[in-house]
């Protein structure tokens, strides 16, 4: 067993840190405020090789395996969680999903772009009536020979209205129920498909989250992925992959809201001393520095398992479920030794205590993290 980092995921972790203290830091609190990302650092991310992490590079990505994701994640959330989503969906959801099971024309065609950042995705699995109960998609696709017609609506997605790709599920058979179900490729301006108001969000404010509507749509057969009635087993797959990314994200939020509080609590004087030397405080930055250790356990231990080519269901599940519960308690206890401060925005523990709450909603919410897990317990 080895706890430490090559000198190349050390060399990548810097890289990141670096990236998002001189690029993310400045104009984080203005971007959360008014909710934009501005395209040319989507581009700047692109050009360090962040959108299309774990890609092959004959397809333009990096070529570098989970555990650099991860810390590439970490790095960016300490600073903007909004960024580190952006880079999580592009990455995990549609990047992977495209790369493990698209073909190679696919590949080619939309790959190759959005691996470099060139291009951004999205995955557009959630509804109004389909949330956690994913089997219930209302978004059908008719076929049609050469091409199916999709209708429908999707909502809360992510990248919605700056990207260019969407992986869309959909039911082609509703009496196959999940089986019945199917993942296409849709592009940004076929006919019939709108892009909704941006939604005015408690956390990641600067993240690009809209519904979807698709009237008639129609849908080259070739960009159907997979076999017929493959779109459930691919959404699932490619969340499993995704949930390591989120995980990231809850750990990265969660050690810079410590990064902060520490400092802050050798700085910040009350009753003639510096305040982490309250007891008190020095227990929850203990407490903190333990259990964000913890979850950096649990979501390396994910990552390891993907790169070895191991199953990673209940691996990447217990890590998100975990790190998104240190990131909400945590944040709370970083606002708390802030005092009054932590309560404004421009020491930024109150925005990151707002990013951490949806760690433990998208991507599957802890209740559906738990129910993964205990079916893999009892399973055995
Ligand atoms: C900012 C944001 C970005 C998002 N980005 C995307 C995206 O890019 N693509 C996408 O497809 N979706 C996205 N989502 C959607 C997200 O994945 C869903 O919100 C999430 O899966 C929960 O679904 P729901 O909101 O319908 O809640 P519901 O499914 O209605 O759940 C409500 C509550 O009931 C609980 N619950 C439901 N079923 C059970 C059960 N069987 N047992 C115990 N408890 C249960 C849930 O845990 C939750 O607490 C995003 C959401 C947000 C807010």
């Amino acid at each position: 067993m080895d706890f430490s980092l090559t000198e190349e995921h050390l060399m990548i972790r810097d890289a990141a840190r670096d990236f998002a203290q001189t690029e993310l830091l400045p104009g984080v609190i203005e971007r959360d405020d008014k909710q934009t990302f501005p395209q040319e650092l989507v581009r700047k991310m692109g050009e360090l090789g962040f959108m299309g992490i774990m890609v092959d590079p004959k397809y333009g990505g990096s070529g570098m395996d989970t555990i650099s994701y991860v810390l590439i994640m970490e790095e960016l959330s300490k600073i903007d969680a909004s960024a580190s989503v952006m880079v999580s969906v592009n990455n995990s959801l549609v990047c992977y999903g495209l790369e493990a099971y698209g073909t190679e024309e696919q590949k080619q065609k939309y790959l190759t772009k959005l691996a470099t950042g060139e291009q951004i995705g999205a995955f557009c699995l959630s509804e109004p009536e389909a949330g956690s109960d994913a089997t219930s998609q209302a978004t059908t696709a008719i076929d049609k020979g050469d091409h199916y017609v999709i209708n429908g609506t999707k909502n809360w997605i992510t990248n919605g209205g700056r990207s260019d790709v969407y992986l869309v599920i959909a039911q082609t058979d509703r009496e196959k129920g999940h089986r019945g179900i199917n993942a296409f490729i849709v592009e940004k301006g076929m006919p019939g498909f709108d892009i909704g108001p941006k939604e005015d969000k408690l956390g990641i404010r600067g993240s690009d989250t809209h519904t979807l509507q698709f009237n008639d749509v129609k849908v080259p057969k070739e960009n159907r992925i997979g076999e017929d009635g493959f779109g459930f087993k691919f959404a699932m797959k490619t969340l499993s992959g995704g949930r390591i990314g989120i995980a990231a994200q809850a750990l990265g939020i969660a050690s810079g809201a410590y990064e902060l509080a520490l400092k802050y609590s050798k700085e910040r004087k009350a009753f003639g001393t510096e305040i982490c030397n309250h007891q008190a405080i020095a227990f929850k930055l203990a407490d903190m520095y333990t259990e964000i250790e913890a979850a950096r356990m649990l979501v390396m231990k994910a990552a390891w398992q993907k790169d070895k080519g191991e199953n990673y269901d209940m691996a990447s599940a217990m890590a998100k479920l975990y790190a998104s519960k240190v990131a909400m308690e945590q944040t709370v206890e970083a606002v708390q030794i802030h005092g009054g401060n932590g309560f404004v925005k421009e020491y930024h523990v109150e925005r990151l205590m707002r990013d951490a709450k949806i760690t433990q909603i998208y991507e599957g919410t802890s209740e559906i993290q738990k129910i993964v897990i205990s079916r893999g317990v009892i399973k055995g």
